[in-house]
């Protein structure tokens, strides 16, 4: 039994071909630069690279080509259900769903909360409506997860029509990569399923924080967008929002000049002025660029900050979980944060920590209780294990 996991983007669609059961992965691939001369369909098999070129394809053509793709290689009859990733599920979704016409209402209702992700989500839905008109299509949501947060973590502190009038709240961001881990952590590091507190760190190129207990989102750091909370590698992450206004005056930009000054051009970029990519700035660091270096004290002491306040709604903390690009690879970023951490009863064991990663999970501190660990995330995976269940369940 196999599940086709799409990821539509405003110019990609990434694409996986997963068994929910056994977790292999029989493709994954992305085709990518949509509407431009230089688009392809990119995959790999078996750890080998493929391309083939789909000059001036937009996602239809483009996901054509992948249901061509998946003909070839044998693998479309196999396909029981197509698990979507949406981006902002608002209010409306606390788990992931079928799509229906219902569904699809909702989601187009989410649009003002996210117009540069859920647009192209729902047209990779549609397009895979037609392309596969008998298969199950299931909505998997990046806000579900934290949809069990009490109203004193997502309420703002705002006029409170904002929130009842537009929808002006917390909903956090990157849920199915925080539940997959949550749970994986659980296991790996032997917690009671119904008695345990974790701060999930999911550090990529976007990066946020959850506060878990007993496996519900409790708290996290992103907001109504995912601009909000800690540093990332182009976001500023929270800042004094009276920025905003006084930078449009001081420059003569309009406001949504200087919010994608934050979304694009600030984090890990605007501090080191020369890249948003950790491995970049660990060796300019080395090298001894001192904006690269500034940059990395303030990602570890933002993110420890936020790790510490995540630790108010659980009481207690079992465990740190560190995943992500940065989070599995970076023993520096790791060591620093824990580093900052020892009034939670963490200390880094340094063999520990430079011998886990990516490809071996596991704890990284002295002692197990608490730990920090490294766990590696698999929010491909969680889409299908999502899809396949609802599948099932008829
Ligand atoms: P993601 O968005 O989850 O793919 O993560 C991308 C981020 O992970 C980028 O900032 C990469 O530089 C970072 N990353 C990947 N590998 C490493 C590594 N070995 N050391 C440090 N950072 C890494």
């Amino acid at each position: 039994m196999n599940v086709l996991v799409l990821n539509c983007g405003s110019s990609s669609a990434k694409f996986a071909v997963i068994d929910p059961i056994t977790s292999q992965q029989a493709v994954a691939g992305i085709a990518q630069r949509l509407g431009a001369p230089e688009a392809s369909c990119d995959w790999v098999i078996d750890g080998t690279k493929h391309s083939r070129p789909i000059p001036g394809a937009h996602h239809e053509e483009a996901l054509r080509a992948v249901v061509a793709l998946l003909q070839e290689l044998g693998l479309a009859e196999s396909i029981v259900g197509v698990g979507h990733r949406v981006v902002h599920g608002g209010s409306r979704f606390a788990s992931s769903m079928r799509i229906t016409p219902e569904v699809i209402a909702k989601v187009e209702e989410c649009v003002p909360l996210s117009p540069l992700h859920n647009p192209p989500n729902l047209l990779g839905i549609r397009i895979a409506q037609e392309l596969f008109p008998r298969l199950p299509q299931i909505g998997v949501f990046d806000t579900a997860f934290h949809q069990t947060m009490p109203p004193v973590a997502y309420t703002y502190p705002v006029p409170h029509d904002w929130l009842d009038t537009h929808g002006v709240r917390r909903y956090g961001f990157h849920g199915t990569s925080h539940r997959f881990v949550a749970k994986q952590a659980v296991v790996q590091g032997q917690f009671d399923p119904h008695d345990h507190r974790l701060v999930t760190a999911h550090l990529g190129n976007g990066s946020s924080c959850a506060a878990v207990r007993d496996g519900l989102s409790v708290d996290t750091t992103m907001g109504l967008t995912p601009l909000e909370g800690v540093m990332m590698g182009t976001r500023s992450g929270s800042i004094d929002p009276a920025i905003i206004g006084y930078m449009a005056t001081a420059t003569g930009q309009s406001e949504q000049a200087v919010i994608d000054a934050l979304n694009k051009k600030s984090g890990l970029l605007g501090v080191s002025g020369r890249s948003n990519d950790m491995r970049t700035l660990e060796q300019a660091a080395a090298d001894g660029d001192v904006r690269a270096q500034l940059a990395i004290e303030i990602f570890c002491y933002v993110l420890a900050k936020a790790i510490a306040g995540l630790v108010v709604p659980l009481g207690r903390l079992d465990a740190l979980v560190f995943t992500g690009g940065i989070g599995e690879n970076s023993v520096l970023v790791r060591e620093k944060v824990v580093g900052l951490l020892p009034f939670l009863g963490l200390t880094i064991d340094p063999v520990s920590n430079a011998s886990h990663g990516r490809d071996r999970a596991g704890c990284i501190t002295t002692r197990t209780r608490p730990q920090a660990m490294v766990v590696r995330t698999n929010e491909e995976l969680m889409i299908a294990m999502d899809t396949a269940e609802i599948v099932q369940r008829g």
